[in-house]
């Protein structure tokens, strides 16, 4: 199409970290850019003040790292997945809480930002199990190392990443952009304690800023990363929106994606979108990019069906939807017998990764058992008061709770199975008349031998702590990372995206974002899915350049 037929170069779907990075870089070389948000714009202050005055709702778990009571919209044209927007069908909950703001979902996350380890693109062929990438962890390095820099990442260079407390791993072309965190006495007295028993700590990778990195001033360890950073030292995808709109992007906020159309050639030639009244534009452009994460982005290939393409777009191969994975875990909350002082600094920074990578992956998941630096005291407090605790008494134990109380949780690997899939509704809508998504997902006997040894550590850690055990949770926790549900491949039989992340129907579609991972590994992956969305930008301008 010549530029009078087009209303931009390249028009992306969603504003979040992964289609922010990709504006941005865009915008850099003079392409004209529109992304449309199916959400609205906030600002910082509204959610801190909204956050800081919301009721309190009960929550046994954790009422910041679950974020009940969010202070983040939940309008009609997008509904709030903290409402009972997913639709849950199978015998495991997803119950995954993603926003739909301008800037996406790292408003509230929690910004643990890890590469992914070589062995971990090559599942397949070493451990049998899953799917091995079209390329290894060589080819992403440096995209690794360009997606530190632009989410700002701070950590310990030479740190082995492998939890076997050996040398440096991953290998690494760049050092971090900034140093890592101070340890606090908490992690500290952990490393002391936990280390008799050969569990080697691992201070996290995160996207928290020890220096004033660009706009963003160093953490002050407000322990608030989730739901929101009251001072923006930690990333989140809005700081990219606002690069991007800077450099020229434009922003289509509280507009819904609800149709992606192609012509018989499978050239997508342009998308309609939904404002909140119900009334209904159109927009076209030589390039789209889907950026609407793990579950809208399926959903909206699934609801673009056609005479042409009855299944929807980009899905040839059926494999819209399906595979869809996540870090399904486990919990131990202790009691120590000495005050340990949790809450000092960022909601995580220490984990233990002693069996990250090995042969064992033939028979049960890699994983990562992270320490929750929270002191969810209005939890201990309703608990109590509930349990009859007045007075003095809900003093002194609260005191006791706050300064002994610990929680564990360990995040494991999951595999692509085509059954764990996002499908539209047929029959549930939402007020502007878009099919909500209905989600079923399952864990097979894999997980739960992983599950099986993994409650020995929960054991030897009680015993090398010197605590009591309080509570186990072994009920499928669900830890917010969404993966597989537009896979990537070389066959396009089986795969939605090629190793460019081009959808392998529509040469001029791309899909960025997490949800194109073939592998999950144990690691929260915003930083594998940021590294492709700049490889992705950067496929994409060539391909520009040589049209
Ligand atoms: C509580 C929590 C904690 C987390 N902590 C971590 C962590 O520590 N480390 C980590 O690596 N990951 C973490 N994650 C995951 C991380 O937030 C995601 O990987 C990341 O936000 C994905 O970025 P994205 O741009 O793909 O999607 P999003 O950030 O969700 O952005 C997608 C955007 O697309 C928009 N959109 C959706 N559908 C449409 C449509 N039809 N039309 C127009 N726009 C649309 C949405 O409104 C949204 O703004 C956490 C997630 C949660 C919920």
């Amino acid at each position: 199409m010549s530029k009078q037929d087009v209303d931009a170069d390249v028009v992306i779907i969603g504003s979040g970290v992964m289609g922010g990075l990709i504006a941005t870089q865009l915008a850099k070389a003079g392409k004209s850019v529109i992304i449309v948000e199916a959400g609205p714009r906030v600002s910082r202050q509204e959610i801190v003040e909204r956050f800081r005055n919301s009721p309190f709702k009960m929550s046994l778990t954790n009422m910041k790292l679950q974020g009940v009571g969010s202070p983040y919209p939940d309008l009609p044209h997008i509904p709030s997945t903290y409402s009972s927007y997913l639709q849950q069908t199978g015998p495991v909950k997803y119950p995954t809480k993603y926003l739909r703001v301008v800037g996406g979902t790292t408003w509230h996350f929690g910004s643990a930002l890890w590469r992914m380890i070589p062995n971990d693109f090559k599942l397949q062929s070493l451990y049998g199990r899953g799917r091995d990438w079209p390329f290894g962890y060589d080819e992403l390095e440096p995209w690794y190392g360009v997606a530190e820099h632009e989410l700002g990442v701070s950590g310990v260079d030479g740190q082995d990443e492998s939890g076997q407390g050996g040398k440096a791993w991953p290998p690494r072309s760049t050092p971090f952009p900034m140093p890592g965190l101070p340890t606090s006495y908490l992690f500290q007295r952990l490393t002391e304690l936990l280390g008799k028993g050969g569990y080697n700590p691992v201070l996290e990778p995160n996207g928290r800023a020890t220096r004033p990195y660009g706009k963003r001033p160093v953490c002050a360890g407000n322990n608030n990363c989730n739901p929101v950073c009251p001072i923006a030292a930690k990333y989140d995808g809005s700081m990219h929106i606002d690069e991007a709109e800077r450099l020229g992007a434009k922003l289509l906020d509280n507009s819904v994606v609800c149709q992606i159309e192609a012509d018989d050639s499978g050239k997508i030639t342009g998308i309609w979108y939904k404002k909140p009244n119900g009334s209904t534009y159109h927009l076209r452009a030589n390039y789209f990019v889907l950026a609407a994460y793990g579950i809208e982005s399926p959903k909206l290939l699934l609801m673009s069906t056609s005479a042409k393409y009855p299944n929807g777009i980009a899905n040839s191969s059926d494999q819209v939807g399906r595979n869809l994975m996540g870090h399904t875990g486990i919990s131990m909350n202790l009691m120590m017998n000495e005050d340990i002082w949790p809450g000092q600094g960022p909601t995580e920074l220490l984990v233990y990764l002693n069996n990250r990578d090995g042969n064992f992956r033939k028979d049960f998941p890699s994983y990562k058992i992270k320490v929750r630096n929270t002191v969810p005291t209005a939890d201990y407090a309703a608990s109590l008061i509930a349990k009859g605790v007045l007075g003095s008494k809900l003093d002194e134990e609260l005191r006791k709770q706050s300064a002994r109380a610990l929680n564990f949780a360990i995040d494991f690997e999951t595999l692509p199975l085509p059954e764990n899939r996002v499908v539209p509704s047929k029959t549930k809508k939402d007020a502007i008349g878009i099919p909500l998504p209905e989600i079923y997902y399952s864990v097979t006997d894999y997980w739960h031998a992983g599950k099986e040894e993994r409650l020995k550590d929960f054991a030897k850690f009680a015993e090398l702590l010197n605590g009591d055990v309080v509570k186990i949770d072994t009920n499928f926790q669900d830890r917010q990372h969404i993966m597989g549900t537009t896979i990537m491949g070389d066959d396009p039989k089986n795969s939605v995206v090629n190793r460019d992340c081009q959808t392998h129907d529509h040469p001029n579609l791309f899909i960025a974002g997490t949800s194109v991972m073939p592998s999950a590994s144990c690691m929260n992956p915003t930083l594998t899915g940021a590294a492709l969305s700049l490889r992705l930008a950067d496929h994409l301008l060539k391909t520009m350049q040589s049209a």
